[in-house]
């Protein structure tokens, strides 16, 4: 029994772009099929989106809420949580987002994941999952535990190799015990989620611009630079090599020397893939001199012109292959009360406006293909994060999970228009193109701007990743 018929001319499907109804019934696609070729009997729903560009749900696969936001008066508060930054996805057409535990927030990996759920069940609108965060000295009782958390669902472990700054002691893993984990990624079908950056050289240059006066934000990139990209990207590419069956997703890439090496390991036929943020695509470290120029930062750093563009190339050679938010939801306020290259607020807002603004950069301005731009921003995730084809495909079989992208809604990006932060960094922004409908599972949750979803429609996503996407760089 067919429930819904969505009917576009460009319908974004695994196959290719066309003119395709989509059945629905209820909350799986039935059939991918030739337009007017379904019946739609009476009490069906036929959604006509003629002139718009149909697609999966957006899925970005690197938000935090609910998370440690610390002062730089020493105190922490925390940031939105998924009551807020989920229905600002579904606003902005993503349909699943994917979070942090943190393993040492319980008394097992187990009891944290329960612990974290919490934060989650009946507050979310879209679809979630979550990786798992390992910090600090790893007990030797988390390596099984990790172990049976991928087989339950959790595949992705997430992996400091820094600090990050000076105060935030205790995120670091050092490299006996990345090497464990990876051993125990290859032998349960995981993917290192990896912050990478060295710590020898980010730690060096905090010391160094404190000791030369020069402390202020808009001197990031000097401390979060290049050389230690390339470094520890290198180093951990390295390690995971010993380990044969280890698959690699590098967070937040931001600079060329971190795609170039990225690049490479892919050639010699490393599982290896990349994410960058939206920021890193548009902005560079010469935007931190703007008037609050904090907006735009998140950890590592805004780079070069040339870094961008070595960024933009990845996303068509395949060594960046999702365009993620690193989602802090918080206010003006929080995000621009540090102003020192130690205690400046990471993150950014931008879960709703990702899609849109990823079409306007990728489809507008620089002639991507519709099928391209979906795979930056939602079926390379669902891949690469176990989900792929029940997220991130229009096929039959896969959750009615889908966005409706109007091309002919080429609004100004307003923080005021959004539903996440009393800011945001694209504030200004022309877009060619926004969400005018948004389903999940089957279920209309906006239309035309209007929420209509609730906060128990999301589901806790089991995930599993395929061993093409391990065996070999396959996207
Ligand atoms: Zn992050």
């Amino acid at each position: 029994m067919i429930d819904l018929v969505v009917r576009g001319d460009a319908v974004v499907t695994p196959q290719g772009v066309g003119a395709f109804d989509l059945a629905i019934a209820g909350d799986r696609i039935v059939a991918v099929a030739a337009p007017g070729s379904l019946p739609v009997l009476d009490g069906a729903r036929l959604i006509d989106a003629t002139g718009k560009i149909v697609m999966p749900g957006g899925i970005d696969p690197h938000v935090h809420c609910k998370w440690f936001l610390p002062n730089p008066d020493g105190t922490a508060g925390l940031t939105d949580p998924p009551d807020i930054v989920s229905r600002a996805a579904v606003h902005g057409g993503t349909t699943t987002i994917i979070d942090f535990t943190r393993c040492s927030q319980g008394a097992s990996v187990q009891d944290a994941i329960a612990r974290r759920e919490e934060d989650w069940k009946g507050h979310s609108a879209c679809d979630y999952a979550q990786h798992l965060m390992v910090e600090g000295a790893l007990p030797v009782t988390l390596f099984a535990q990790l172990a049976e958390a991928i087989q339950a669902g959790f595949p992705t472990v997430k992996i400091f190799t820094t600090d990050i700054t000076p105060s935030r002691k205790g995120r670091m893993v050092d490299f006996g015990d990345i090497w464990e984990v990876f051993q125990v990624l290859a032998a349960n079908g995981g993917v290192g989620v990896i912050h990478s950056e060295d710590n020898d050289i980010v730690m060096h240059m905090y010391g160094k611009l404190i000791r030369e006066g020069r402390p202020e934000f808009v001197n990031l990139a000097e401390v979060h630079n290049t050389l230690s990209e390339d470094i520890s990207f290198r180093r951990v590419i390295r390690l995971a090599e010993q380990v044969r069956g280890t698959a690699l997703y590098m967070m937040h890439t931001s600079a060329a020397s971190g795609v170039s090496a990225i690049r490479e390991a892919r050639a010699r036929g490393v599982p290896i893939y990349g994410e960058s943020l939206h920021q890193y695509m548009l902005y560079t470290n010469e935007d931190y001199r703007r008037p609050n120029g904090q907006i735009y930062h998140t950890y590592p750093s805004l780079k070069s012109v040339e870094d961008q563009a070595a960024l933009w190339a990845g996303t068509l050679d395949g060594s960046i292959n999702c365009v993620a938010t690193d989602e802090i939801c918080c206010t003006l306020k929080q995000k621009i009360q540090g102003a020192r290259i130690d205690d400046t607020t990471g993150g950014n807002a931008g879960v709703e406006p990702r899609v849109a603004l990823m079409y306007t950069e990728m489809v507008g301005r620089r002639g991507y293909s519709l099928s391209r731009f979906v795979d930056l921003v939602a079926s390379n995730a669902a891949k690469l994060m176990g989900l792929y084809p029940r997220k991130g495909a229009l096929a039959a079989g896969s959750d009615a999970d889908i966005c409706v992208l109007d091309p002919g809604d080429r609004r100004v990006i307003r923080a005021a228009d959004l539903h996440e932060a009393d800011y945001t960094p694209w504030e200004g922004r022309q877009m060619l193109a926004w969400p005018c409908l948004t389903m999940l599972r089957g279920k209309v949750v906006m239309e035309g701007g209007r929420f209509l979803g609730g906060l128990d429609d999301g589901r806790w996503q089991h995930r599993k990743v395929a061993s093409e996407i391990i065996s070999g760089p396959c996207l």
